[in-house]
Protein backbone atom coordinates (compact mmCIF):
# COMPACT_ATOMS: atom_id res chain seq x y z
CA UNK A 1 0.00 0.00 0.00
CA UNK A 2 3.04 2.76 0.32
CA UNK A 3 3.67 4.21 -2.45
CA UNK A 4 7.54 5.55 -3.57
CA UNK A 5 7.95 8.64 -4.61
CA UNK A 6 8.65 7.33 -8.53
CA UNK A 7 5.24 5.69 -8.07
CA UNK A 8 3.12 8.46 -7.46
CA UNK A 9 5.16 10.70 -9.93
CA UNK A 10 4.38 7.72 -12.58
CA UNK A 11 0.25 7.98 -11.62
CA UNK A 12 0.63 11.74 -12.47
CA UNK A 13 1.78 10.89 -15.78
CA UNK A 14 -0.92 8.49 -16.26
CA UNK A 15 -3.47 10.89 -15.73
CA UNK A 16 -2.16 13.74 -17.54
CA UNK A 17 -2.30 11.61 -20.68
CA UNK A 18 -5.85 10.52 -19.10
CA UNK A 19 -7.10 13.57 -18.90
CA UNK A 20 -5.45 14.59 -22.77
CA UNK A 21 -7.65 11.64 -23.56
CA UNK A 22 -10.94 12.62 -22.61
CA UNK A 23 -10.29 16.26 -23.78
CA UNK A 24 -9.92 15.26 -27.54
CA UNK A 25 -12.49 14.34 -29.90
CA UNK A 26 -11.02 11.20 -31.39
CA UNK A 27 -10.24 9.59 -27.93
CA UNK A 28 -13.17 10.89 -25.73
CA UNK A 29 -15.72 8.52 -26.70
CA UNK A 30 -14.17 5.89 -25.41
CA UNK A 31 -12.37 7.70 -22.67
CA UNK A 32 -12.69 6.62 -18.79
CA UNK A 33 -11.81 10.40 -17.02
CA UNK A 34 -14.77 12.01 -18.52
CA UNK A 35 -13.48 15.67 -18.63
CA UNK A 36 -17.26 17.09 -18.98
CA UNK A 37 -17.17 20.47 -20.16
CA UNK A 38 -19.87 22.37 -17.46
CA UNK A 39 -20.77 25.62 -19.36
CA UNK A 40 -19.39 27.66 -16.39
CA UNK A 41 -17.21 29.89 -18.27
CA UNK A 42 -16.27 32.91 -15.51
CA UNK A 43 -16.07 33.38 -11.61
CA UNK A 44 -18.07 35.54 -10.38
CA UNK A 45 -17.19 39.42 -10.45
CA UNK A 46 -19.06 40.46 -7.42
CA UNK A 47 -21.70 42.50 -9.03
CA UNK A 48 -24.26 39.65 -8.44
CA UNK A 49 -27.07 40.05 -6.03
CA UNK A 50 -30.34 38.81 -5.92
CA UNK A 51 -32.24 36.08 -3.72
CA UNK A 52 -31.41 32.44 -4.87
CA UNK A 53 -32.17 28.79 -3.62
CA UNK A 54 -29.89 26.23 -3.77
CA UNK A 55 -30.19 22.58 -3.45
CA UNK A 56 -27.10 20.05 -2.52
CA UNK A 57 -27.69 16.56 -3.26
CA UNK A 58 -25.14 13.59 -3.56
CA UNK A 59 -22.56 14.63 -0.61
CA UNK A 60 -22.79 13.52 2.61
CA UNK A 61 -26.12 15.54 3.38
CA UNK A 62 -28.76 16.80 1.15
CA UNK A 63 -29.24 20.05 2.15
CA UNK A 64 -30.97 22.85 0.83
CA UNK A 65 -30.30 26.45 1.40
CA UNK A 66 -32.12 30.27 0.71
CA UNK A 67 -29.05 32.47 -0.39
CA UNK A 68 -29.17 36.35 -0.61
CA UNK A 69 -26.59 38.07 -2.41
CA UNK A 70 -26.06 41.76 -1.75
CA UNK A 71 -23.55 44.51 -2.69
CA UNK A 72 -22.77 44.73 1.19
CA UNK A 73 -18.90 44.86 1.91
CA UNK A 74 -19.06 43.09 5.03
CA UNK A 75 -21.58 41.11 4.46
CA UNK A 76 -22.27 39.91 0.57
CA UNK A 77 -23.52 36.42 1.32
CA UNK A 78 -26.13 35.70 3.88
CA UNK A 79 -27.08 31.72 3.90
CA UNK A 80 -29.87 29.85 5.82
CA UNK A 81 -30.00 26.05 5.71
CA UNK A 82 -31.75 23.47 6.85
CA UNK A 83 -30.66 19.49 5.88
CA UNK A 84 -33.14 16.49 4.97
CA UNK A 85 -32.88 13.23 4.95
CA UNK A 86 -32.02 11.20 2.68
CA UNK A 87 -33.51 7.29 3.42
CA UNK A 88 -31.92 4.18 1.80
CA UNK A 89 -34.84 3.28 0.19
CA UNK A 90 -35.17 6.34 -1.53
CA UNK A 91 -31.63 6.52 -3.18
CA UNK A 92 -31.73 2.68 -3.89
CA UNK A 93 -35.31 2.86 -4.95
CA UNK A 94 -37.14 4.43 -8.36
CA UNK A 95 -35.76 7.50 -9.46
CA UNK A 96 -39.43 9.17 -9.90
CA UNK A 97 -39.62 9.00 -5.78
CA UNK A 98 -36.45 10.67 -5.91
CA UNK A 99 -37.40 13.78 -7.32
CA UNK A 100 -40.94 13.38 -5.83
CA UNK A 101 -39.00 13.58 -2.31
CA UNK A 102 -36.40 16.56 -3.92
CA UNK A 103 -39.28 18.15 -4.61
CA UNK A 104 -41.36 17.50 -1.56
CA UNK A 105 -38.34 18.82 0.57
CA UNK A 106 -37.93 22.13 -1.67
CA UNK A 107 -42.16 22.24 -0.98
CA UNK A 108 -41.12 22.05 3.14
CA UNK A 109 -38.36 24.44 2.82
CA UNK A 110 -40.12 27.24 1.18
CA UNK A 111 -42.83 27.12 3.29
CA UNK A 112 -41.01 27.57 6.26
CA UNK A 113 -39.09 30.67 4.69
CA UNK A 114 -42.36 31.97 3.58
CA UNK A 115 -41.47 32.30 -0.01
CA UNK A 116 -43.77 29.36 -1.60
CA UNK A 117 -45.66 32.38 -3.71
CA UNK A 118 -42.53 33.66 -5.16
CA UNK A 119 -40.65 31.74 -8.25
CA UNK A 120 -36.76 32.01 -7.04
CA UNK A 121 -34.19 30.98 -9.41
CA UNK A 122 -32.60 27.87 -7.79
CA UNK A 123 -29.27 26.07 -8.57
CA UNK A 124 -28.90 22.89 -7.86
CA UNK A 125 -25.41 21.14 -6.80
CA UNK A 126 -25.60 17.33 -7.86
CA UNK A 127 -22.59 15.21 -6.86
CA UNK A 128 -22.47 13.05 -10.00
CA UNK A 129 -20.91 12.62 -13.43
CA UNK A 130 -23.02 14.40 -15.64
CA UNK A 131 -23.10 15.63 -19.34
CA UNK A 132 -24.20 19.01 -19.88
CA UNK A 133 -24.81 21.22 -23.28
CA UNK A 134 -25.83 24.08 -21.23
CA UNK A 135 -25.83 25.30 -18.00
CA UNK A 136 -29.58 24.41 -16.82
CA UNK A 137 -29.57 20.58 -18.91
CA UNK A 138 -27.66 17.94 -16.78
CA UNK A 139 -28.01 14.11 -18.35
CA UNK A 140 -26.82 11.59 -15.65
CA UNK A 141 -24.16 9.45 -16.94
CA UNK A 142 -23.83 6.62 -13.86
CA UNK A 143 -24.55 7.11 -10.32
CA UNK A 144 -21.84 6.91 -7.98
CA UNK A 145 -21.07 6.07 -4.34
CA UNK A 146 -24.52 5.03 -2.21
CA UNK A 147 -26.95 6.34 -5.01
CA UNK A 148 -28.68 3.74 -7.46
CA UNK A 149 -31.90 4.94 -8.19
CA UNK A 150 -34.03 3.56 -11.16
CA UNK A 151 -34.41 5.33 -14.42
CA UNK A 152 -32.27 8.46 -13.97
CA UNK A 153 -29.38 7.75 -15.74
CA UNK A 154 -29.59 9.53 -19.16
CA UNK A 155 -32.04 11.61 -18.07
CA UNK A 156 -32.05 15.21 -17.75
CA UNK A 157 -32.42 15.89 -14.38
CA UNK A 158 -33.79 19.37 -14.32
CA UNK A 159 -36.47 17.68 -16.25
CA UNK A 160 -36.97 15.13 -13.85
CA UNK A 161 -37.07 17.90 -11.13
CA UNK A 162 -39.75 20.20 -12.67
CA UNK A 163 -41.80 17.92 -13.56
CA UNK A 164 -41.80 16.43 -9.75
CA UNK A 165 -42.33 20.16 -8.98
CA UNK A 166 -45.34 20.08 -11.73
CA UNK A 167 -46.67 17.11 -9.80
CA UNK A 168 -46.73 18.97 -6.66
CA UNK A 169 -48.59 22.40 -7.88
CA UNK A 170 -48.12 24.11 -5.48
CA UNK A 171 -45.20 26.28 -5.84
CA UNK A 172 -43.50 27.24 -8.53
CA UNK A 173 -39.19 27.27 -9.07
CA UNK A 174 -36.87 28.44 -11.84
CA UNK A 175 -33.57 25.85 -11.98
CA UNK A 176 -31.15 27.92 -13.52
CA UNK A 177 -28.05 26.13 -13.04
CA UNK A 178 -27.17 22.32 -12.70
CA UNK A 179 -23.46 21.93 -11.19
CA UNK A 180 -20.95 19.42 -10.08
CA UNK A 181 -19.78 20.09 -6.47
CA UNK A 182 -16.47 20.39 -7.49
CA UNK A 183 -17.39 23.20 -9.53
CA UNK A 184 -19.45 24.50 -6.34
CA UNK A 185 -16.67 24.50 -4.39
CA UNK A 186 -14.61 26.56 -6.81
CA UNK A 187 -16.99 29.14 -7.48
CA UNK A 188 -17.29 29.52 -3.55
CA UNK A 189 -13.21 29.72 -3.42
CA UNK A 190 -13.68 31.86 -6.39
CA UNK A 191 -16.27 34.46 -4.54
CA UNK A 192 -13.05 35.37 -2.07
CA UNK A 193 -10.25 34.88 -4.31
CA UNK A 194 -10.18 35.63 -7.73
CA UNK A 195 -7.04 33.78 -8.86
CA UNK A 196 -9.21 30.14 -7.67
CA UNK A 197 -9.16 28.06 -11.21
CA UNK A 198 -9.10 24.54 -9.35
CA UNK A 199 -11.78 23.04 -6.99
CA UNK A 200 -11.67 19.50 -5.43
CA UNK A 201 -14.00 17.54 -2.75
CA UNK A 202 -12.12 14.67 -0.63
CA UNK A 203 -15.49 13.24 0.93
CA UNK A 204 -17.76 10.59 0.07
CA UNK A 205 -16.74 10.64 -3.10
CA UNK A 206 -13.71 12.50 -5.05
CA UNK A 207 -13.34 14.68 -7.82
CA UNK A 208 -11.88 17.59 -9.17
CA UNK A 209 -12.69 20.68 -11.52
CA UNK A 210 -10.60 23.61 -13.16
CA UNK A 211 -10.36 26.13 -15.48
CA UNK A 212 -9.20 24.73 -19.76
CA UNK A 213 -8.50 26.40 -22.32
CA UNK A 214 -11.48 26.16 -25.03
CA UNK A 215 -9.07 26.04 -27.66
CA UNK A 216 -8.05 22.58 -25.99
CA UNK A 217 -11.91 21.38 -25.39
CA UNK A 218 -12.94 19.67 -28.98
CA UNK A 219 -16.27 18.84 -27.15
CA UNK A 220 -17.25 22.55 -26.90
CA UNK A 221 -17.46 25.33 -30.51
CA UNK A 222 -15.05 28.28 -29.84
CA UNK A 223 -11.35 28.74 -29.29
CA UNK A 224 -11.51 32.04 -27.07
CA UNK A 225 -11.33 32.08 -23.12
CA UNK A 226 -12.07 29.68 -20.68
CA UNK A 227 -14.37 27.12 -19.18
CA UNK A 228 -14.76 24.76 -16.10
CA UNK A 229 -14.03 21.02 -16.67
CA UNK A 230 -15.33 18.48 -14.58
CA UNK A 231 -12.71 15.67 -14.54
CA UNK A 232 -14.20 13.14 -13.01
CA UNK A 233 -10.91 11.36 -11.60
CA UNK A 234 -13.14 9.17 -9.75
CA UNK A 235 -13.05 6.65 -12.91
CA UNK A 236 -9.41 6.75 -13.36
CA UNK A 237 -8.16 3.43 -13.79
CA UNK A 238 -11.85 2.06 -14.84
CA UNK A 239 -9.69 0.91 -17.82
CA UNK A 240 -6.89 -1.38 -16.30
CA UNK A 241 -4.37 1.78 -16.25
CA UNK A 242 -4.11 1.54 -12.12
CA UNK A 243 -4.13 -2.48 -11.90
CA UNK A 244 -0.11 -2.75 -10.90
CA UNK A 245 -1.00 0.02 -7.65
CA UNK A 246 -4.43 -1.92 -6.79
CA UNK A 247 -4.27 -4.43 -4.48
CA UNK A 248 -6.51 -7.79 -3.05
CA UNK A 249 -7.97 -5.10 -0.54
CA UNK A 250 -8.74 -2.80 -3.30
CA UNK A 251 -10.41 -5.76 -5.38
CA UNK A 252 -12.43 -6.94 -2.49
CA UNK A 253 -14.01 -3.54 -1.82
CA UNK A 254 -14.86 -3.36 -5.47
CA UNK A 255 -16.54 -6.91 -6.05
CA UNK A 256 -18.91 -5.90 -2.55
CA UNK A 257 -19.65 -2.71 -4.11
CA UNK A 258 -22.66 -1.33 -5.53
CA UNK A 259 -21.14 -0.66 -9.12
CA UNK A 260 -18.27 -3.19 -9.62
CA UNK A 261 -15.16 -2.12 -12.17
CA UNK A 262 -16.48 1.47 -12.00
CA UNK A 263 -14.79 4.71 -10.20
CA UNK A 264 -11.55 2.49 -9.36
CA UNK A 265 -9.40 5.29 -8.29
CA UNK A 266 -12.63 6.88 -6.11
CA UNK A 267 -12.54 3.54 -4.26
CA UNK A 268 -8.87 3.56 -3.56
CA UNK A 269 -8.64 7.24 -2.25
CA UNK A 270 -12.16 8.59 -0.52
CA UNK A 271 -13.93 8.48 2.68
CA UNK A 272 -16.51 5.96 1.61
CA UNK A 273 -14.41 3.14 0.94
CA UNK A 274 -11.39 4.02 3.76
CA UNK A 275 -12.81 2.64 7.08
CA UNK A 276 -13.74 -0.45 4.92
CA UNK A 277 -10.02 -0.79 3.88
CA UNK A 278 -8.46 -0.59 7.33
CA UNK A 279 -11.12 -3.63 8.18
CA UNK A 280 -10.34 -5.68 5.61
CA UNK A 281 -6.84 -5.43 6.20
CA UNK A 282 -7.44 -6.29 10.31
CA UNK A 283 -9.18 -9.01 9.35
CA UNK A 284 -6.56 -10.24 7.19
CA UNK A 285 -3.91 -9.86 10.33
CA UNK A 286 -6.08 -11.00 13.07
CA UNK A 287 -6.43 -14.60 10.34
CA UNK A 288 -2.84 -14.93 10.52
CA UNK A 289 -2.74 -14.20 13.94
CA UNK A 290 -0.58 -10.99 13.50
CA UNK A 291 -3.08 -9.25 15.47
CA UNK A 292 -5.82 -9.23 19.17
CA UNK A 293 -4.17 -12.79 19.41
CA UNK A 294 -5.78 -14.33 16.17
CA UNK A 295 -9.45 -13.45 17.82
CA UNK A 296 -11.62 -12.38 15.38
CA UNK A 297 -15.57 -11.32 16.21
CA UNK A 298 -18.29 -11.39 13.90
CA UNK A 299 -18.20 -7.62 14.49
CA UNK A 300 -14.81 -6.96 13.09
CA UNK A 301 -16.45 -9.29 9.99
CA UNK A 302 -19.31 -7.16 9.39
CA UNK A 303 -19.43 -4.51 6.40
CA UNK A 304 -19.10 -1.13 7.50
CA UNK A 305 -18.20 -1.27 11.07
CA UNK A 306 -14.81 0.58 10.57
CA UNK A 307 -15.65 3.95 9.55
CA UNK A 308 -13.35 6.87 8.34
CA UNK A 309 -14.74 9.20 11.02
CA UNK A 310 -12.90 6.29 13.23
CA UNK A 311 -9.74 6.59 10.76
CA UNK A 312 -9.27 10.03 11.60
CA UNK A 313 -10.34 9.38 15.61
CA UNK A 314 -7.14 6.38 15.52
CA UNK A 315 -4.80 8.90 13.80
CA UNK A 316 -5.20 11.85 16.57
CA UNK A 317 -1.89 12.99 17.69
CA UNK A 318 -2.63 13.08 21.09
CA UNK A 319 -6.00 10.47 21.60
CA UNK A 320 -5.74 8.77 18.99
CA UNK A 321 -4.03 5.34 20.88
CA UNK A 322 -6.82 5.85 23.61
CA UNK A 323 -9.64 6.34 20.54
CA UNK A 324 -8.15 3.12 19.06
CA UNK A 325 -8.41 1.03 22.04
CA UNK A 326 -12.25 2.29 22.47
CA UNK A 327 -13.28 1.51 18.89
CA UNK A 328 -11.42 -2.12 18.74
CA UNK A 329 -12.93 -2.70 22.16
CA UNK A 330 -16.48 -1.99 20.65
CA UNK A 331 -15.55 -4.26 18.03
CA UNK A 332 -15.00 -6.81 21.19
CA UNK A 333 -11.14 -8.18 20.10
CA UNK A 334 -9.73 -7.15 23.21
CA UNK A 335 -6.80 -5.48 22.13
CA UNK A 336 -3.77 -4.83 23.62
CA UNK A 337 -1.29 -2.16 23.60
CA UNK A 338 0.68 -3.69 21.12
CA UNK A 339 -2.21 -4.10 19.12
CA UNK A 340 -3.32 -0.24 19.06
CA UNK A 341 -0.32 0.78 17.75
CA UNK A 342 -0.45 -1.41 15.30
CA UNK A 343 -3.86 -0.69 13.98
CA UNK A 344 -2.99 2.90 14.18
CA UNK A 345 -0.32 2.48 11.88
CA UNK A 346 -2.14 0.44 9.44
CA UNK A 347 -4.93 3.62 9.61
CA UNK A 348 -1.71 5.45 8.85
CA UNK A 349 -0.90 3.68 5.86
CA UNK A 350 -4.51 3.55 4.22
CA UNK A 351 -5.09 7.33 5.05
CA UNK A 352 -1.52 8.36 3.15
CA UNK A 353 -1.98 6.41 0.50
CA UNK A 354 -5.03 8.07 -0.07
CA UNK A 355 -3.24 11.15 0.47
CA UNK A 356 -0.57 10.58 -2.14
CA UNK A 357 -3.07 9.02 -4.64
CA UNK A 358 -4.80 12.98 -4.66
CA UNK A 359 -1.89 14.47 -4.76
CA UNK A 360 -0.56 12.80 -8.07
CA UNK A 361 -4.34 13.55 -9.64
CA UNK A 362 -4.00 17.20 -8.88
CA UNK A 363 -0.44 17.54 -9.42
CA UNK A 364 -1.12 16.19 -12.96
CA UNK A 365 -4.38 19.06 -12.94
CA UNK A 366 -1.69 21.69 -11.55
CA UNK A 367 1.34 20.96 -14.26
CA UNK A 368 -0.95 20.92 -16.96
CA UNK A 369 -2.29 24.63 -15.74
CA UNK A 370 1.33 25.56 -15.68
CA UNK A 371 1.47 24.39 -19.57
CA UNK A 372 -1.42 25.66 -20.80
CA UNK A 373 -0.27 29.08 -19.15
CA UNK A 374 3.39 29.01 -20.04
CA UNK A 375 4.55 30.51 -17.05
CA UNK A 376 8.00 29.49 -15.40
CA UNK A 377 6.21 29.70 -12.22
CA UNK A 378 2.11 28.98 -11.16
CA UNK A 379 0.49 30.62 -8.83
CA UNK A 380 -2.99 29.85 -8.37
CA UNK A 381 -5.56 28.74 -5.88
CA UNK A 382 -6.88 25.45 -5.30
CA UNK A 383 -10.61 25.18 -3.50
CA UNK A 384 -11.16 22.10 -1.44
CA UNK A 385 -14.18 20.65 0.36
CA UNK A 386 -14.94 17.56 1.38
CA UNK A 387 -15.41 15.66 4.82
CA UNK A 388 -12.37 13.44 4.86
CA UNK A 389 -9.97 16.48 3.93
CA UNK A 390 -11.78 18.62 6.55
CA UNK A 391 -11.84 15.89 9.44
CA UNK A 392 -8.70 13.81 9.16
CA UNK A 393 -5.94 15.37 11.43
CA UNK A 394 -3.10 14.94 9.11
CA UNK A 395 -4.53 14.48 5.89
CA UNK A 396 -4.14 18.24 4.67
CA UNK A 397 -0.72 18.49 5.92
CA UNK A 398 0.40 15.10 3.48
CA UNK A 399 -2.04 16.46 0.58
CA UNK A 400 -0.40 19.95 0.19
CA UNK A 401 3.33 19.00 1.04
CA UNK A 402 3.03 15.79 -1.38
CA UNK A 403 1.60 18.24 -4.28
CA UNK A 404 4.39 21.19 -3.63
CA UNK A 405 7.01 18.68 -4.17
CA UNK A 406 4.98 17.51 -7.40
CA UNK A 407 4.86 20.47 -8.95
CA UNK A 408 7.81 22.24 -7.67
CA UNK A 409 7.67 25.60 -9.82
CA UNK A 410 4.42 27.25 -8.06
CA UNK A 411 2.65 28.79 -4.91
CA UNK A 412 -0.42 27.03 -4.65
CA UNK A 413 -2.62 28.37 -1.59
CA UNK A 414 -5.24 25.51 -0.53
CA UNK A 415 -8.23 27.11 0.02
CA UNK A 416 -11.02 25.57 1.97
CA UNK A 417 -14.69 26.43 1.18
CA UNK A 418 -16.47 26.88 4.26
CA UNK A 419 -19.84 26.76 3.72
CA UNK A 420 -19.58 24.28 0.85
CA UNK A 421 -20.52 23.65 -2.46
CA UNK A 422 -24.11 24.37 -2.53
CA UNK A 423 -23.06 28.38 -2.02
CA UNK A 424 -21.13 28.07 -5.04
CA UNK A 425 -24.55 26.41 -7.02
CA UNK A 426 -26.14 30.21 -5.93
CA UNK A 427 -22.92 31.71 -6.81
CA UNK A 428 -23.55 30.24 -10.51
CA UNK A 429 -27.15 31.21 -10.45
CA UNK A 430 -26.29 34.68 -9.77
CA UNK A 431 -24.31 34.70 -12.52
CA UNK A 432 -26.70 33.14 -14.94
CA UNK A 433 -29.17 35.14 -13.47
CA UNK A 434 -26.93 38.40 -14.11
CA UNK A 435 -26.44 37.45 -17.66
CA UNK A 436 -30.54 36.85 -18.44
CA UNK A 437 -31.10 40.11 -16.71
CA UNK A 438 -28.59 42.27 -18.73
CA UNK A 439 -29.81 40.32 -22.17
CA UNK A 440 -33.28 41.29 -21.26
CA UNK A 441 -32.66 44.79 -20.43
C1 LIG B 1 -18.91 11.85 -8.35
C2 LIG B 1 -18.49 13.28 -8.64
C3 LIG B 1 -18.46 14.07 -7.35
C4 LIG B 1 -17.62 13.37 -6.30
C5 LIG B 1 -17.58 14.11 -4.98
C6 LIG B 1 -18.06 11.26 -7.25
O1 LIG B 1 -18.53 9.99 -6.90
O2 LIG B 1 -18.79 11.06 -9.50
O3 LIG B 1 -19.37 13.88 -9.57
O4 LIG B 1 -17.93 15.35 -7.62
O5 LIG B 1 -18.12 12.07 -6.08
O6 LIG B 1 -18.84 14.26 -4.42
MG1 LIG C 1 -20.79 18.13 -0.82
Amino acid sequence: MRLSDDTVKDIMGRFRREMENGLSRDTNPTATVKMLPTFVRSIPDGSEKGDFIALDLGGSNFRILRVKVTQDKKQPVQMESQVYETPDDIIHGSGSRLFDHVADCLGDFMEKQKIKDKKLPVGFTFSFPCAQSKLDEAVLVTWTKKFKASGVEGMDVVKLLNKAIKKRGDYEADIMAVVNDTVGTMMTCGFDDQRCEVGIIIGTGTNACYMEELRHIDLVEGDEGRMCINTEWGAFGDNGLIEDIRTEFDREIDRGSINPGKQLFEKMASGMYMGELVRLILVKMAKEGLLFEGRITPELLTKGKIETKHVSAIEKTKEGLKKCMEILTRLGVEPSDEDCLAVQHVCTIVSFRSANLIAATLGGILARLKENKGVARLRTTVGIDGSLYKMHPQYARRLHKTVRRLVPDSDVRFLLSESGSAKGAAMVTAVAYRLTEQARQ
